[in-house]
């Protein structure tokens, strides 16, 4: 302590007790006249008792205040940092009860400051190490390992965890994720002691559902695989969960070092990316990392890249493709088709980066464009009969937006344009997998004037029921259903009893792909009302469409 310290305080504060009673002793002396017996008797006794209170006061306070100094000793040196040091013992002789309270405080702060670091480290749900630690942890096992020393990481994301904690609720879903944390654990332990490699698998929750492993020298390719096997089995055994047993399986993907990357950075990237290709293509898999893989990554970030400026660019355009009466050779609708004029100078169709737009979620922005062109485009159309009923695709992600409706019917009010001009289309398979909210818009739609349309029939799955209660107003036959109906009776067959349950469905049936005469003659017997396809006409530029719409309205005769 700096300054006084408590002890030199308390040998003066002592001292001057010693020298009050030693005055006082003198002057009880003095009350008794000036006998010089008396006196030296009250001088010894005043002696006497000055010392005893000088000394007896030193001992005590002095004691106690060493103690206490020493006290505030340890105290500032636990204010910096020093929690270990044991209380000294001049505390514990002088004040046992100090000391004590002093070493539970300390052990007290010890244990919630590890507390607070377990938790900061380790995840709560799983008792793994969470993202944090198993990148610190991580990075230092790959440091450690020899130059061309080999590891494997492993990504694994469960692939029906969501639906466990949507219908389970949360407690039990982290309940699943703690048993999962076990499996993975128990096969770390057993390939441990399979190995015995220095070092222990380390084992992570880096967030949600997703898992990493990294296993050190676990024997390349091969052994790799092996673990990952060991995984996904482990993964795709059932979990006992309230009562049930429940599967949720996973997709995992491995990286290698040294074959793909060494740092850690650069395997959790591509065990990553691994993993999310087990993924699309049909989870429940093991994916190891390739530089094709690699490759095809990197294009679709280049593409996802190009994409996001495109719109800025004003890349994009509209095609126009007519879908003609059967019955009287009539225009019905004209499906409007998007195209990405690529700075490159090469036209890119749908298919080439309708995926990566979806994926990204560009296809909002994207899907916005097309509705405010085409309803720029509608309002610039003749009001004759070449203006068309113009048939627009919408995608999955677009229509599940809150506002995609709102958004549509401002496009169609600022342009004037009713929505009896409209038609929409949708996929099979996003009609059977959208809400009942999406349906109750899309009715409203249908329910101001426009049309509805099932498009790709027949290439995804149909529940019929559903079907039934969707408001449709034509479905289209699939172009794969209709490749083959000139040449084979069986795919014939098929299209007509598919034309069939159309028309049983109450709804007008629209055949796409049609490239032939042989196809139209055909579409024609079996009863299809409608077709759309090369044997009309290819989709066109606006310009080029209301040409062929002048031309067509009188030469047409299918
Ligand atoms: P889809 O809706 O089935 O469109 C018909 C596709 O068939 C078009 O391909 C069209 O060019 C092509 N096609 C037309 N006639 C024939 C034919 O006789 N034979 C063959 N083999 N093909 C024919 P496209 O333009 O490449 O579009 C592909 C897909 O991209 C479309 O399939 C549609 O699902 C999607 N798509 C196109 N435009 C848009 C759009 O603006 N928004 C959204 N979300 N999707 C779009
Ligand atoms: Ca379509
Ligand atoms: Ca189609």
């Amino acid at each position: 302590m700096d300054g006084f310290s408590l002890k030199a305080r308390a040998i003066s504060f002592a001292f001057s007790i010693g020298a009050v009673a030693f005055i006082l002793a003198m002057l009880a002396g003095l009350d008794h006249g000036a006998d010089p017996r008396r006196l030296a008797i009250s001088v010894i006794v005043a002696l006497i008792c000055g010392v005893m209170s000088w000394a007896a006061a030193e001992n005590a306070i002095a004691g106690i205040a060493a103690a206490v100094d020493a006290a505030a000793g340890r105290v500032i040196g636990a204010a910096q940092g020093d929690l270990s040091t044991p209380t000294p013992a001049a505390v514990g002789e002088a004040l046992p009860d100090l000391a004590e309270a002093l070493d539970g405080m300390f052990r007290q702060v010890r244990a919630n400051l590890d507390a607070v670091h377990a938790l900061a480290m380790f995840d709560s749900v799983t008792g793994l190490a969470n993202r944090t630690s198993f990148r610190r942890e991580a990075d230092r096992m790959l440091r450690a390992l020899p130059g061309e020393g080999d590891a494997a990481l492993f990504f694994i994301d469960l692939d029906h965890f969501k639906a466990v904690n949507d219908t389970l609720g949360h407690a039990q879903g982290d309940q699943m994720l703690g048993m999962v944390a076990n499996r993975l654990r128990a096969i770390a332990t057993a390939e441990a002691q399979r190995a015995k490699a220095g070092a222990e698998p380390l084992v992570g929750r880096l967030a949600g559902d997703e898992f990493t492993l990294l296993f050190p020298e676990s024997g390349g390719a091969d052994g790799a695989a092996r673990i990952g096997r060991a995984l996904l089995a482990a993964l795709n055994e059932p979990f006992e969960i309230a009562g049930q047993s429940l599967i949720v399986g996973a997709s995992i993907g491995i990286a290698l070092r040294p074959d793909h990357a060494r740092t850690l950075t650069a395997l959790m990237r591509a065990a990553d990316a691994a993993m999310y290709h087990a993924k699309s293509s049909g989870r429940g898999q093991l994916q190891l990392y390739s530089d094709g893989l690699g490759e095809a990554i990197a294009g679709k970030v280049r593409l996802e890249n190009d994409l996001r400026g495109a719109l800025d660019r004003d890349e994009f355009a509209l095609l126009l493709q007519p879908q003609v009466s059967l019955g009287d050779g009539q225009v019905v609708a004209t499906e409007v088709l998007l195209r990405w004029n690529h700075p490159d100078g090469v036209q890119r169709l749908p298919d080439a980066f309708l995926a990566t737009a979806e994926d990204s979620g560009l296809i909002i922005d994207i899907g916005n464009w097309a509705i405010e062109a085409v309803a720029a485009m509608a309002e610039r159309f003749p009001r004759s009969g070449a203006a068309p009923r113009l048939a627009v695709n919408l995608s999955p992600r677009q229509i599940v937006r809150a506002d995609f409706f709102v958004r549509l019917r401002d496009a169609l009010a600022r342009h004037k344009i009713p929505l009896n001009l409209l038609e929409f289309e949708l996929t099979e398979t996003v009609a059977m997998a959208c809400g009942d909210p999406v349906i109750a818009e899309i009715g409203r739609l249908r329910a101001d004037g426009a049309r509805i349309a099932i498009d790709d029939f027949g290439a995804g799955h149909s529940n019929l029921s559903r079907l039934r209660r969707l408001p449709l107003d034509r479905i289209k036959i699939d172009e794969s259903l209709i490749a083959g109906i000139a040449d084979d009776a069986g795919a014939r067959g098929i299209v007509h009893a598919v034309v069939n349950l159309i028309h049983g469905l109450g709804c007008d049936a629209v055949a796409e792909g049609v490239e032939t005469d042989a196809q139209l003659g055909v579409l024609r017997v079996i009863g299809c009302d409608a077709v759309q396809g090369y044997a009309i006409a290819k989709p066109m530029t606006e310009g080029d469409y209301l040409s062929w719409a002048d031309v067509a309205r009188s030469a047409i005769a299918l």
